[in-house]
C-alpha cells in the first residue's frame, strides 16, 4: 500500500501509541486545564483538506504539554502528523489557484516549509516545498520529515526577536533573508541604490563599528558604489576574533551575510534570531538565476584550473541567458596580477565572485578595492568546487538538521577537523562570554 491510505494507516498507529504512552501525562495535562481555566481546550478554527475548516485542539491554559491534545486532531483526520501547514481562514483565501494542490492532503504537524525555517534554509517559496511534498507522498518520506522535524526542532524554539544586524565579535552582520540579499546585489549592480545604509538604532554594537555614522550611513571605504560582500560562519568570526585587518575588512565591507547553523546556534544563545542562513551556496544559483534575468554578468575568479570553467558550463546549462564575462583560476602569481585586474574591468562584470578561501579573498578585495571596476565583489570560499561537481555538496536532510558542515569533516577530515572539531566549540565559548557580557552590560 502507498500514498494517502498507507499515510493514514501511519498517523493512526502513531497517534495510538503517543496516546496509550503518554496517557497519564495527557490526563493530568487535561485536569490541570480543567481545574486552572474550567475548560479542556483552547480552540483555533484552521482551513484543512479540501478547504474544510477544522478546530485544530490544544489543553487551554499556558502550562506546558498544550500541544498534546493535537493528537485528538489525528486521530480524527483532521491533520496528519506531515502535511503543508494549516492555515488560519485568511492565509487560505490567499492562496492562489497554483498552489492550490496543497489542499489535496491533510494540513501537518510537520510541514516541510516549517522544518527548513529551522535551520534558516527555507529559501524557496512554501508553495514549491508543499507542492514536491504532495507529489511525493509516501510513508517513507513522512518518516524521514518527522525524524528531521524532531532534530531540527532542537535548533528553533520560541521566536526570538530578529535584529536588523547582529554583532558576532565586533564584526556587525546584515539579519536579511535570502531575497532580501538578493535585491540588495542586484540593486547595486544595477544602480539603482546610490546610499548605503543600515539601521544603527537597532544596531547592538553599533558604537564600537567605526564604519557606522550615527545615522547608521557607512564611513568606510568597501561600499558605496563598488561594493564588498562577505559571508561569514563560525571559521571566519574565529579568524576575525584575531585577525586584525580581516576584522577590519568585515566590518568595512558594505554588508556581510550569516552563513551557516553556527550562527543561528550563536543567536539562539543571545536570545536573538536569525532572519535566514544566508550562505554563499544556496545564493549562487539565485544569483545567476537574477543575473541572466537582469541582464547583468558574473566573472568567475578562484580554484583550481578548469575548476571555474566547470562551474561556468553547468550555470549556464541552467540559465541559458546567463552571461559568464570571464574566468580565472586562483593560482595566479603577482606578476599576472595586472593583466588579470585589467581583464576583471574589460570584462564589465556586474559581480565579481572570487573563491580563494577565508580571510585571503576579503584581503584580495579590499587591497585591490579601487583598482577593481565591478559593482559588486564577493568573496566565496569553496564554491566553486562544489558547482563544478568537484566536491559534491551534503544531500538536503543533512542540511536540513544542520549538519552540513559534518559533510565537509567527513570529505577532507584531514583539513577540517581543526575548523569544526576545535573552532565550533571555540566559537560557541566565545559566544556565550559575549553573552554574559551584554547581561552584564
Ligand atoms: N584557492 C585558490 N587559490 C589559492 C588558495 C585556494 O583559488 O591560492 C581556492 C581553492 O582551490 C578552493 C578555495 O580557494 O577552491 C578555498 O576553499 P575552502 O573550502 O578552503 O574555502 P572556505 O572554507 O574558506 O569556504
Amino acid at each position: 500500500m502507498t500514498g494517502a491510505p498507507a499515510l493514514r494507516i501511519l498517523d493512526l498507529t502513531l497517534a495510538l501509541i503517543l496516546l496509550i504512552l503518554l496517557a497519564p501525562i495527557w490526563l493530568l495535562r487535561a485536569v490541570l486545564a480543567l481545574i486552572s481555566g474550567s475548560r479542556l481546550f483552547d480552540p483555533a478554527e484552521m482551513v484543512g483538506r479540501d478547504r474544510q475548516p477544522f478546530t485544530r485542539l490544544s489543553f487551554a491554559g499556558p502550562l506546558p504539554g498544550r500541544e498534546l491534545a493535537v493528537l485528538f486532531n489525528i486521530l480524527s483526520g483532521d491533520l496528519a502528523f506531515t502535511g503543508p501547514r494549516p492555515l488560519t481562514a485568511d492565509e487560505a483565501a490567499t492562496v492562489p489557484a497554483q498552489a492550490a494542490i496543497r489542499f489535496s492532503v491533510r494540513p501537518g504537524l510537520f510541514s516541510p516549509y516549517q522544518l527548513q525555517q529551522r535551520t534558516g534554509i527555507a529559501h524557496d517559496p512554501e508553495s514549491d516545498l508543499d507542492r514536491a511534498f504532495v507529489e511525493r507522498l509516501s510513508v517513507r518520506q513522512s518518516l524521514g520529515l518527522i525524524i528531521r522535524s524532531l532534530i531540527a526542532g532542537l535548533l528553533g524554539g520560541s521566536e526570538r526577536p530578529i535584529p536588523p544586524v547582529l554583532d558576532f565579535f565586533g564584526v556587525p552582520i546584515a539579519n536579511v533573508t535570502m531575497d532580501a540579499a538578493l535585491d540588495w546585489i542586484a540593486e547595486r549592480v544595477l544602480n539603482k541604490s546610490a546610499a548605503d545604509t543600515l539601521p544603527a538604532s537597532n544596531h547592538p554594537g553599533a558604537s564600537r563599528h567605526p564604519s557606522l555614522s550615527k545615522e547608521g550611513k557607512r564611513l568606510d571605504s568597501f561600499s558605496g558604489a563598488k561594493a564588498l560582500l562577505a559571508f561569514v560562519n563560525p571559521d571566519c568570526l574565529n579568524i576575525a576574533y584575531t585577525h586584525d585587518r580581516y576584522r577590519t575588512v568585515l566590518q568595512q565591507a558594505a554588508r556581510v551575510l550569516p552563513d551557516g547553523i553556527g550562527l543561528k546556534i550563536g543567536c539562539r544563545m543571545r536570545g536573538l534570531g536569525l532572519a535566514a542562513n544566508v550562505n554563499g551556496t544556496d545564493l549562487f544559483p539565485r544569483l545567476c538565476e537574477r543575473a541572466a534575468r537582469d541582464s547583468f554578468s558574473l566573472f568567475l575568479l578562484g580554484a583550481r584550473p578548469g575548476i571555474a570553467e566547470l562551474v561556468a558550463e553547468n550555470m549556464q546549462a541552467r540559465y541559458p541567458s546567463l552571461t559568464i564575462a570571464g574566468i580565472q583560476h586562483g593560482y595566479f602569481s603577482p606578476a599576472e596580477e595586472v593583466d588579470l585586474i585589467a581583464r576583471i574591468n574589460a570584462s564589465q562584470a556586474g559581480v565579481l565572485l572570487v573563491a580563494f578561501g577565508v580571510p585571503r579573498q576579503e584581503l584580495w578585495l579590499a587591497e585591490h578595492h579601487d583598482q577593481l571596476l565591478p559593482p559588486v565583489r564577493m568573496g566565496v570560499g569553496g564554491l566553486f568546487d562544489f558547482y563544478s561537481g568537484r566536491i559534491p555538496r551534503a544531500p538536503l536532510w543533512l542540511r536540513e538538521i544542520g549538519l552540513e558542515w559534518v559533510w565537509r569533516l567527513i570529505q577532507e577530515p584531514g583539513r577540517m577537523w581543526r575548523r569544526y572539531l576545535l573552532g565550533n566549540p571555540l566559537f560557541l565559548y566565545r559566544v556565550w562570554k559575549q553573552a554574559r557580557q551584554e547581561i552584564k552590560r
